[in-house]
């Protein structure tokens, strides 16, 4: 799939693009059949969405990014892409609204997502490309949570990463918001980490918060991370 992805978005994926090629080639050939029909039945309503979508979400990237990258760079501790990140902005993104493959990096985001809509348009967009910075295994956020780790003798939670990810990008779209007035604006980690992952929400809001405060640094706030959510969930009092 990903690399049929990379085919339809023309990028280049090297070695591993040429891995593949003739499944995806083959696969190319049944889309091109479908595409007719597609175009026919669905395709207007579905674009003109899509170009809805972008109208309005280019200037609020085109608003907040210089900072948003080099905040979102500093705290993760890893250089925002340097050159321009695609964006497919499609219908159907994927069952969670959106995702992002790396090296050539490519986001996806569907703009028929009721979750991606009015200002979370921007979360959605900064969320994304910090997937290029933060990942399970690589990164300054990976290595930070894996020395934690190994001086703990505690095992990373699976999801940790993606957690920390979560808070920071939408803290830091949720402050910028902030700044230029808009109270209103619900981030992603309110809604998705108290469901998905509900024992990281008060270690992150308290000591991957005081990382981003400038209070402690990221090796010291991964350890506690890692100390604080590795731990059997406590009893809740209610
Ligand atoms: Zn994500």
């Amino acid at each position: 799939m990903v690399a049929l992805r990379y085919r339809l978005a023309g990028l280049d994926a090297g070695e591993f693009g040429e891995r593949f090629r003739e499944p995806v080639e083959e696969l190319v050939e049944l889309l091109d059949g479908a595409a007719p029909g597609y175009r026919r039945c669905v395709w207007a309503v579905q674009d003109e969405r899509s170009r809805e979508w972008i109208a309005k979400a280019v200037p609020l990237v085109k608003a907040h990014e210089a900072e948003l990258s080099q905040r979102l760079s500093r705290y993760f501790g890893e250089p925002f892409p340097q050159s321009s990140t695609p964006v497919a902005v499609v219908h159907y993104g994927t069952w969670y609204g959106a995702n992002t493959v790396t090296r050539p990096h490519h986001i996806m985001i569907g703009a028929g997502d009721p979750q991606n809509q009015g200002h979370s348009a921007l979360e959605v967009v900064f969320h994304e490309v910090s997937h290029t910075m933060v990942s399970p295994r690589n990164g300054a956020v990976a290595r930070a949570l894996a020395s934690a780790a190994t001086e703990t003798g505690l095992e990373v939670p699976r999801g940790l990463w993606h957690g920390v990810l979560f808070y920071t990008a939408g803290q830091v779209v949720r402050q910028a918001f902030s700044q230029a007035g808009v109270r209103d604006f619900v981030s992603f980690y309110e809604e998705v980490l108290p469901r998905a992952w509900p024992t990281f929400l008060g270690p992150l809001e308290s000591e991957w918060q005081l990382y981003l405060d400038g209070k402690i640094g990221m090796d010291e706030a991964a350890r506690r991370l890692v100390t604080q959510t590795s731990q059997p969930a406590k009893e809740s009092p209610q």
